[in-house]
């Protein structure tokens, strides 16, 4: 849809929500309320149920019924495509009433919140696909006496942790993909950002998804969140989020031994070589960084940029940062938008004051952006980074940007390796077999050539090092949520064993 096609703005009341188990919506009875204000405007925008932990207990019994009964997995894939199909359809027949709640919430622009949601419908069409052409193998080579088929069966009951900064978007990366393998879930968004997600439970079950199949949870991470990481009967978690927390769930996954897909963090290089296109990598650069206000696990986040053109390449840099539109989430031409929470907010803000303590030179930025209501941050760029210092090496998960420079390619390679992480990397240059040498060197699970945070269905996504486990997306996002089986199948007389 056209984002200048409505008139946006702050409901007058907040948006009361319950929770969605077994195939309807649950009251919040004598459990507490949390209250969402918009980043942006400092109004409530919603409230969401804290639920217990007896409310997991209960979601993940629901999901476990469901999954054991094959109400799901029991259909054939067309089936479940046609479900996954009427879905998108109804996404996409609710774009406006989804951006608005995903941008009063998160704080995002409203054209980038319209696109992320239909983003979101396109990933559902892509795996109703998924759902008809998973499979499994079949070994006829084994002799006249045996067949052995290799079969995908679901992997069961999943919970799924998601975080803030693409609530809708990154739940649809997943969702439809464990829909299409047969599981069923229990999904626990964000506490700041659950709106859409329990949305998205009214349409699943509106398009037909059997109850019980997709249930939604809501409340704090150390609690519920904790809970459903710790669950005897889960078989598998699919957690995005920091890398701290990821490591927290890895433990808590132990009692079980369930599978844990994680996505976490990232301190992603933009390498820029200096036979790039220097504008349209200075453009790519600035993107990277202030797109949902640095608040992206793929964002560029480290410049790396041949030394005989970095002053020129900086200039550029900042230039074309003075030019993001920031400001009000729901003016359709804002680019940037709030800080999320007042404590991501004081955290990008220490960084700030950190870059400066230890010695970087602030190119520009460096400071708040003034507002009568909520809180944001002006686009941040650091020069003269040297590797010791936190802002070259911790996730700021802010607008802040900074540069270190190399002489040789070899150098290059070294210094856009130089992280814990491994989410995503991008390469500028117009040179093809620089292009493919350094894709090939770089360690992430996510590499952009003279692009950045690109995505579709189709690729997978995931971490290399401390940026995760697993892929999701793609056929391999389906495979993901599955076990494999062998099986031998004995034909004809059996020679005994017993004389
Ligand atoms: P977070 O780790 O604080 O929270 C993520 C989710 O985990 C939330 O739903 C939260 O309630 C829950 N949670 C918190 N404590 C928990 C616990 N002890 N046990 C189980 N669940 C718990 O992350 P965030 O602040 O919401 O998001 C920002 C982080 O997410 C950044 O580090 C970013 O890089 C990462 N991220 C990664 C990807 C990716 O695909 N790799 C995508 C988006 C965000």
């Amino acid at each position: 849809m056209d984002v200048n096609s409505a008139v946006w703005t702050v409901p007058a009341r907040a948006r009361e929500f319950g929770f969605f188990v077994d195939g309807q919506w649950a009251e919040a009875g004598d459990r507490p309320m949390s209250e969402r204000k918009s980043p942006a405007h400092g109004v409530a925008v919603t409230r969401t149920v804290r639920c217990t932990k007896a409310d997991i207990d209960h979601a993940v019994r629901v999901a476990r019924t469901a999954f054991e009964d094959r109400r799901w997995s029991g259909l054939p894939g067309g089936e479940r495509a046609s479900v996954l199909l009427k879905a998108a359809a109804g996404i996409r027949a609710r774009v406006e009433e989804l951006a608005l709640l995903e941008s009063l919430e998160s704080g995002k622009p409203i054209g980038q919140a319209i696109g992320e949601i239909e983003g979101g419908a396109n990933i559902f069409e892509y795996a109703a696909g998924a759902a008809r052409a998973l499979h499994g193998d079949a070994f006829n080579n084994l002799g006249d006496n045996m067949l052995g088929l290799v079969t995908r069966e679901p992997i069961g009951v999943v919970g799924l942790i998601t975080p803030w900064n693409f609530p809708f978007f990154i739940l649809s990366e997943r969702v439809p993909f464990i829909l299409a393998a047969g599981c069923t879930i229990v999904s626990k968004p964000s506490e700041v950002t659950s709106a859409t997600t329990l949305l998205l439970a009214e349409i699943l079950s509106d398009a037909g998804l059997p109850a019980g199949v997709f249930n939604v949870v809501t409340g704090s991470g150390s609690e519920i969140g904790q809970a459903l990481a710790e669950h005897a009967d889960v078989d598998m978690i699919s957690f995005t989020g920091s890398t701290a927390v990821g490591r927290s769930v890895l433990l808590a996954s132990a009692g079980n031994f369930k599978k844990v897909g994680l996505e976490l963090g990232g301190k992603n290089p933009q390498v820029v070589f200096a036979d790039a296109n220097l504008d349209e990598a200075a453009d790519g650069v600035v993107f990277g960084i202030c797109f949902n206000a640095g608040q992206c696990c793929v964002g560029g986040s480290r410049l790396v940029v041949e030394k005989s053109i970095a002053a020129e390449f900086e200039a550029l840099v900042a230039a074309k940062m003075a030019r993001v539109r920031i400001g009000d989430p729901l003016d359709p031409n804002t680019q940037m938008g709030a800080i999320v929470t007042a404590a991501q907010n004081a955290t990008i803000l220490g960084y700030i004051e950190a870059g400066k303590r230890e010695g970087a030179r602030l190119v520009c930025g460096g400071e708040a952006y003034p507002s009568d209501a909520g809180q944001f941050v002006r686009p941040t760029v650091f020069a003269d980074v040297t590797r010791e210092m936190s802002i070259a090496s911790e996730e700021i998960f802010g607008p802040v940007l900074t540069i270190s420079t190399f002489e040789t390619f070899d150098e290059a390679m070294a210094i856009a390796n130089d992280t814990i992480y491994g989410l995503a990397a991008s390469i500028w240059t117009c040179n093809l077999d620089k292009a493919t040498d350094a894709f090939r060197r770089i360690r992430a699970g996510r590499v952009w050539v003279n692009t950045t945070i690109n995505n579709g269905p189709e690729l997978p996504l995931g971490g290399f090092k401390q940026s995760g486990t697993g892929r999701e997306a793609g056929i391999y996002g389906v495979e993901e949520y599955t076990e494999v089986k062998a099986t031998h199948i004995a034909l004809g007389r059996r020679e005994p064993w017993v004389s």
